[in-house]
């Protein structure tokens, strides 16, 4: 599982372990994502609440880890931003034991606030398939067009600085302390997130081949 604040780059290298490795990944906030924009009763119920940026109710996130668990858990998984709070650790500790499916890595990437503003300021998001970049990548700084499938590239709407600051007030209050729970459980692998991915990525790679 991948852990870290908004801004450390867990999705972007949840997507880089999925092609290199072949494991699925599940993130929550991408299908929260998707469920606002498919206007689904999940996604208007929780859309009030990622917008203001605060935690969604662990019981409905247990669910849909659960769901996805079920239907492709079956040949290792990928948590990018799941679990972030402790009785959200805790149900995923009792369903992993039903499966009896060990937790290799929970990788924490630290970053600090100054890398955090700049990465959500510049972010850009394709509306149609979730492809995410960087407004100061040349290529995409005058034509905001998503490579892969001509969707519109977009900042989110809970990346404005008010909203930031309610995100991270969450991260501090309710996900860092299960670093504490992680390195109880020996999982718990820290890593700095403030580097270019590529970096990062080899340094993640390293880490499940040794696991594997
Ligand atoms: P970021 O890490 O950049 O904040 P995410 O896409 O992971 O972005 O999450 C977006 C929003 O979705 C969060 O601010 C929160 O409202 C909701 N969310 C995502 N994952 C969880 C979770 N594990 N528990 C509760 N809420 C979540």
């Amino acid at each position: 599982m991948l852990l870290g604040a908004p801004g450390s780059g867990k999705g972007t290298q949840a997507e880089m372990i999925t092609r290199q490795f072949g494991i699925p990944v599940t993130s929550p906030g991408a299908i929260l994502r998707r469920e606002r924009d498919l206007g689904t009763a999940l996604g208007m119920e929780t859309a009030e609440t990622t917008q203001h940026g605060g935690l969604v109710s662990d019981k409905i996130i247990v669910e849909l880890i659960e769901d996805w668990l079920r239907l492709h858990g079956g040949h290792g998984f990928v948590f990018d931003g799941f679990p972030r709070t402790t009785p959200q650790a805790e149900s995923l500790q009792s369903i992993l034991e039903r499966l009896r499916t060990p937790l290799d890595l929970a990788i924490w990437l630290e970053v600090s606030e100054a890398t955090v503003r700049d990465r959500i300021t510049s972010r850009l998001q394709c509306q149609a398939c979730g492809f995410t970049t960087s407004a100061t990548s040349a290529v995409f700084a005058e034509r905001q067009i998503c490579p892969y499938c001509d969707g519109p590239l977009v900042r989110r709407m809970d990346d404005e600085a008010v909203v930031l600051q309610t995100r991270l007030a969450e991260f501090h209050a309710k996900t860092e302390p299960l670093a504490a729970f992680y390195e109880k459980l020996g999982a718990l692998r820290r890593m700095d997130g403030n580097r270019d991915r590529e970096a990062v990525f080899t340094d993640i790679s390293r880490l499940i081949e040794q696991a594997a």
